[in-house]
């Protein structure tokens, strides 16, 4: 992130120049060749930036101007799957949201990285249509029509979803969400896909490459084609629907390589041919990581093994990174396209778009894993972003901060078992949550939804608005859902609401998904939201 403000602040000069009454760049150029080159210049301007902060002190970045966007005052969102839309009905739908949950910001999923109905009596709520028994499709892709100009660039050029025949999310649902005073918000989200990799031609061509040679099912952010085909989403939204799309919500659940080994997961990437030059760029032997990582590898797969270092394992992983340093390089490069890419994706909304506001979903990981949360720092990333919704999901919150902790105690931690570091890792992170034994069962409390709030709204001072997501029924992931798990109630929705707004928060984001909660609890978010608001407007 830090290598790609200026990006920001060059772009935010070009919207300006933009802005105004005709201006000699633009008598020369139409507006696609300029934002072209606005993304050109900055993209050269970034190389040359990082190439120049290699060599000279970090200086602060610039401030940035937002007072374009325009953010709606008591923000609040709900994210809408698809086929919600085509089973329930737009206009139900819309009622349901609306009135039941005091929405009056569309999340629209335009792109799914894979979706699916949900099963009766698993965890289909009471509405929409349950999957068939015999049904297995995964949709996934573009659920919009969008003009091939925008994807020139790339060889990822055929994306749009099959399975909902002609059905175009924008052109039929927006209209509607906007005769009822409410905004269309285009939600991209970039999350791993195999069944793109098998659906859109080429998608596979653009996937990381782990330590052992091996093709993925992830995307490089350093990946031409891929950066592109992100770049093309966004101008195919606000470029290709500007009267329809009235925001872009981004996001991507994924961490670096060394968090996933320390999560307990997957083999170290990306060490494609693109992420190898720009380590060389940057002066990191591929080699030596390379090693690191595979050394590591052995380390947190002997854990399973029980086969303990003499020394311990957190001791033995400590001489690890001793040894190689690049390791730690290895996360900050792949953290830094990911984090550059989305400062690039936010500049490109802001010179098509100024007034609308762009920003992104912060994955869960941010809250309790102290390692992500050193990565995800809200005082960089308000740089590039005009708000963030934070993955706050209080009740899912307990069994999945409880499989999170049971990883740590198999890779990174394994000289101990949960119960033993719990306490110290309540005080790192600043919780104070159930004992270990019921975490799963009681979820974590409201006061969770509160600090993580505060403590964004606190590292953003006021420059961007920050939106909590509130847990309605959102589901366990990894090794749950177990029985007695916990799951939502409607005073637990008004406990996280007014938490959320207790602590400051400018709105919020019902969350996970509309097709996963129980009318009940939607009901107690929209009855507490009104409330709220009706007494904050009796102050002011
Ligand atoms: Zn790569």
């Amino acid at each position: 992130m830090r290598n790609l403000q200026p990006l920001c602040l060059v772009l935010h000069l070009s919207v300006q120049l933009s802005n105004k009454e005709p201006s000699p760049v633009q008598s020369l150029f139409d507006r696609r060749s300029f934002l072209r080159l606005a993304s050109a210049g900055a993209a050269f301007l970034a190389q040359k930036t990082a190439r120049a902060q290699a060599t000279s002190p970090v200086r602060p970045p610039t401030r940035v101007g937002r007072t374009a966007t325009r953010n709606r005052k008591n923000f609040v969102g709900i994210q809408v799957r698809a086929y919600a839309w085509q089973d329930e009905g737009i206009e139900q739908v819309l009622d349901n949201i609306q009135e039941k949950g005091d929405v009056n910001t569309v999340w629209a999923y335009t792109f799914g990285y894979g979706e699916q109905r949900l099963r009766k009596g698993i965890n289909l709520p009471d509405h929409g249509v349950a999957l068939a028994p015999d049904d297995n499709e995964i949709v996934a892709g573009a659920f919009y029509d969008y003009d091939p100009k925008y994807f020139q660039n790339t060889i990822i050029q055929n994306f749009r979803a099959s399975g909902y025949g002609k059905f175009n999310v924008i052109e039929q649902v927006a209209p509607k969400v906007k005769a009822r005073g409410m905004d269309f918000f285009a939600w991209d989200l970039n999350n791993t896909s195999p069944t793109l990799n098998r659906t859109a031609p080429n998608y596979a061509e653009v996937a990381e490459v782990d330590l052992w040679g091996r093709r993925s099912t992830n995307p490089c952010f350093n990946h031409p084609d891929y950066r592109a085909f992100l770049s093309g989403k966004v101008e195919s939204l606000l470029a290709g629907y500007a009267s329809e799309v009235d925001g872009v919500s981004w996001g991507c659940e994924r961490m670096g390589p060394l968090d996933n080994m320390i999560g307990g997961s997957s083999d170290a990437t990306c060490f494609c041919n693109f992420c190898q030059a720009k380590a060389r760029e940057q002066g990191i032997s591929v080699a030596r990581a390379q090693a690191g990582y595979k050394e590591l590898s052995q380390l947190f797969h002997a854990s399973s093994r029980e086969t303990a270092p003499t020394d311990g394992y957190f001791v033995t992983f400590w001489r690890v990174l001793l040894k190689y340093p690049e390791i730690l390089s290895w996360e900050s490069l792949w953290t830094d396209s990911f984090q550059g890419m989305q400062a690039e994706l936010y500049g490109l909304g802001k010179a098509i778009a100024p007034q609308k506001p762009f920003g992104f979903h912060i994955m869960q990981s941010m809250t309790f894993s102290p390692f992500y949360r050193a990565e995800e720092d809200y005082t960089k990333r308000k740089n590039c972003a005009d708000f963030l919704k934070l993955a706050t999901y209080n009740n899912a919150g307990g069994p999945r901060m409880t499989a999170y902790l049971n990883n740590l105690s198999h890779t990174i931690f394994h000289d101990a078992t949960p119960q033993d570091f719990l306490a110290l890792y309540y005080k790192m992170m600043n919780y104070q949550e159930a004992p270990f034994d019921q975490l799963a069962s009681t979820g974590l409390s409201p006061d969770y939804v509160a600090k993580e709030t505060k403590r964004a709204l606190t590292d953003v001072a006021g420059e961007v608005q920050i939106y909590p997501g509130i847990d309605i029924n959102v589901p366990v992931l990894g090794a749950g859902p177990s029985p007695t798990d916990k799951r939502t109630g409607p005073e637990d929705v008004r406990l996280a609401v007014r938490a959320a707004f207790g602590a400051g928060a400018d709105g919020v984001v019902l969350s996970r998904e509309y097709v996963e909660m129980w009318q009940a609890n939607l009901t107690a978010a929209g009855d507490t939201l009104r409330e709220i608001f009706a007494q904050s407007a009796k102050k002011s």
